[in-house]
């Protein structure tokens, strides 16, 4: 059962849920992650996680793209590997997904949906994701249509989603409306149909939560207001997520660190001209202060 009162995320708490590196530890001890994404139109969407998640620890990150994108993504990322999936009109095509399935065992966790778009193919490479048996984690536009294939969601490893409110409406079926006025009943219901995923529900504060605890982070300021933080967020998670294998706690301190990172900056400079890539480049300072 959901234990009763939230855990307000601050300072203090976070530096224990940290994932601590070890002197003892190679590449291999802080995960090997594929990310799934991107498009023509997106690229800076998957530019951007795969950034953050490198700037936050990952071991090893290989990005699977469509192949139209694969040089462009080439000369900006030179510390991960890139697959070339068939694509078509500038998105993954069909035939991505057989080869999407032949390499899959061979990572230790997946992130899907960072610009991807909504295409047919792309529904299937969520579906051949939450089918396997890797852990994941899904953002974006692998949120879109997953609430239709819900069989898939049943799946008894961990799942890591980041939906803003109205990703959360298609992934509940309630409105938009109905989530702002109750997110705990909303969360509560869908950890109930799915106990096995963690949530993170984000607005201005946001409420991180699986079957057992809640979170709720109160830091983080209006810069965050722009295209391209929340890909920012799911690369945090996925470094964390990488080195400690644990979802919940991973997640909590992705929304805290992308948040505090964000008010770190406020204090020297203006909202209006915080970008989401210079949440890449203060990542450092952030993690120094939570050591
Ligand atoms: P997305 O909508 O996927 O780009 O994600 C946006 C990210 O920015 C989430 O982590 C939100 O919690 C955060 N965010 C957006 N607006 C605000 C705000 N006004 N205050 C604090 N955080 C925000
Ligand atoms: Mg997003």
């Amino acid at each position: 059962q959901m234990a009763e009162g939230l855990l307000v995320l601050e300072d203090d708490l976070v530096k224990t849920l940290l994932p601590q590196r070890s002197s003892h530890s190679h590449k291999g001890t802080y995960g090997k992650a594929l990310m799934i994404g991107g498009s023509k139109e997106m690229h800076g969407a998957v530019t951007m996680a795969a950034k953050a998640a490198l700037r936050s620890g990952i071991g090893t990150l290989t990005l699977f793209v469509p192949d139209c994108i694969t040089l462009l993504l080439a000369s900006k990322l030179e510390e991960s590997m890139i697959i070339g999936a068939a694509s078509e009109d500038g998105f993954f095509a069909h035939d991505a997904i057989t080869a999407l399935k032949r390499i899959l065992s061979q990572y230790d966790m997946i992130i899907i949906g960072n610009g991807m778009g909504r295409n047919e193919a792309g529904k299937e490479l969520v579906r051949t994701v939450l089918e396997s048996d890797r852990p994941c984690i899904l953002d974006g536009d692998a949120l879109y249509e997953t609430g239709k294939i819900t069989a898939a969601l049943q799946r008894p490893y961990p799942t890591i989603l980041t939906p803003h409110v109205k990703e959360m409406s298609y992934l509940s079926g309630h409105s938009i409306k109905d989530i702002q006025q109750d997110p705990i009943a909303v969360l509560k219901e869908f950890l109930r149909k799915y106990p096995f995923s963690t949530v993170a529900l984000k607005d201005a504060h946001t409420i991180i939560a699986n079957s057992q605890q809640m979170y709720l982070n109160l830091a983080g300021n209006h810069a965050l207001a722009k295209g391209g933080s929340g890909d920012v967020l799911c690369g945090i998670l996925a470094g964390l997520f990488g080195q400690s294998k644990d979802a919940l706690t991973s997640a909590a301190c992705a929304v805290y660190v992308h948040a505090l990172t964000a008010d770190l900056l406020l204090q020297d400079e203006d909202a209006n001209s915080i970008l989401p890539n210079d949440l890449i480049a203060s990542l450092s300072e952030t993690y120094q202060i939570l050591r």
